[in-house]
């Protein structure tokens, strides 16, 4: 049927673009790298962990690239430059793209910190926060454009 036909081109043509501005709120991991990335937080306790996720388009985290915290502290993290740039070239050469970024708050609640928002450079990205605080971490995710912040929800797929 050619009207239907018409119409799923439409909408590959809104996900494409980024989807509506609710869907653009919404962030959809992977179950297998959710686990892995609260798995990796806890490891590294008492020390912030950090990584990045990645996805054949934007919204979709399906693959989780653990990183190194250069500071190696408890209350901030940076990831080597060098290793981020080499790994954002190796997403693009394989169609993908950077969908999150992860990092852990040992002892603090799951919101950015001040520094967390002043290093944000990444806006298509959605910044993931894993508190470890209480004995179930606890996540939240955040959508950070030029300091300003918008909450977004985390959806879990196989
Ligand atoms: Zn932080």
């Amino acid at each position: 049927m050619a009207a239907k036909k018409i119409l799923n081109l439409k909408d590959e043509k809104v996900v494409a673009a980024g989807g509506s501005k609710k869907e653009s709120n919404i962030i959809f991991i992977k179950r297998s790298v959710w686990k892995d990335m609260l798995h990796h937080c806890e490891q590294t306790k008492p020390i912030e962990a950090c990584g990045i996720l990645s996805g054949s388009r934007k919204g979709q985290c399906e693959k989780i690239w653990k990183m190194k915290n250069m500071k190696q502290s408890k209350y901030s993290f940076e990831m080597n430059q060098n290793d981020l740039e080499k790994r954002l070239r190796l997403l693009q050469k394989n169609n993908e793209v950077l969908t999150g970024i992860y990092h852990s708050h040992p002892t603090a609640a799951p919101y950015p910190s001040k520094q967390d928002i002043a290093n944000a450079h990444y806006p298509d990205a959605a910044y993931i926060i894993v508190s470890l605080a209480h004995s179930k971490p606890k996540v939240r995710c955040f959508r950070i454009n030029h300091r300003t912040m918008c909450p977004m929800k985390i959806k879990l797929w196989n």
